[in-house]
């Protein structure tokens, strides 16, 4: 076992700090109206890899922590086999409040609408430029469209760099939740996501590992 005089705290990073506690009390979409909690990011303050999704659901809006449930269980397994860590990349969504829709008398996650994913980028960005990554993986079709092109098609492009203005690389990835729904659907269709998945997230880990900041 390794002893705790080993290990290497990461160094703080106060301004992100300072941003998240801002977001707790942010109001500026009205998907305030029916959150639990802000959903922040969580993970390495100073990522060489930011990964970008869509939003929180059920069980994100009840712990305060992206991608927990599972997706995020199939999300922990792909970095895993990726030979990523979660706790050395830094993870967040384009929207940080539960979007909700009543079916049947039940509350349902949905899908977070054009408006809220806007109103919500200031807190996207300020995590983006002070936790600093090389590379953005945009894990989804909404976070693909919002970071990279309205217009990408993340069945046809994911797995693709993007080199932007920011000097960062942006490459988009399947969303866990989709990959997980093809299980049921088609094992076969399941496993070649599944592998598209981990695929997108070694090349970024490659990406990272390489690229200055
Ligand atoms: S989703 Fe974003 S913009 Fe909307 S209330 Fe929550 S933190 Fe604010």
């Amino acid at each position: 076992m390794q002893s705790s005089a080993s290990v290497v705290a990461e160094p703080a990073n106060p301004e992100l700090d300072a941003v998240r506690l801002e977001a707790l009390d942010c109001q500026r979409c009205d998907l305030w109206q029916g959150r639990t909690q802000v959903v922040m990011g969580e993970g390495n303050p100073h990522a060489g890899i930011l990964l970008m999704g869509e939003a929180p659901g059920a069980n994100e809006d009840a712990t305060g922590r992206p991608f927990v449930g599972r997706a995020g269980q199939l999300l922990d397994s792909a970095l895993e086999e990726a030979g990523i860590g979660r706790n050395d990349v830094y993870i967040t969504n384009v929207v940080r409040c539960r979007p909700t829709a009543v079916k049947g008398g039940s509350v349902t996650n949905r899908a977070p609408r054009a408006g809220e994913i806007a109103a919500c980028e200031p807190w996207r960005w300020l995590e983006i430029s002070l936790v600093n990554p090389q590379v953005v993986v945009c894990v989804g079709g909404p976070a693909a469209k919002a970071l990279i092109d309205k217009k990408l098609k993340i069945t046809e492009q994911r797995g693709r760099f993007f080199d932007k203005e920011d000097g960062r690389a942006y490459i988009a990835t399947l969303h866990p939740a989709y990959v997980l729904r093809l299980y049921s659907a088609d094992r076969d269709a399941y496993r070649t996501a599944r592998a598209n998945l981990v695929s997108d997230l070694r090349q970024a880990q490659e990406r990272a590992a390489t690229k200055p900041r």
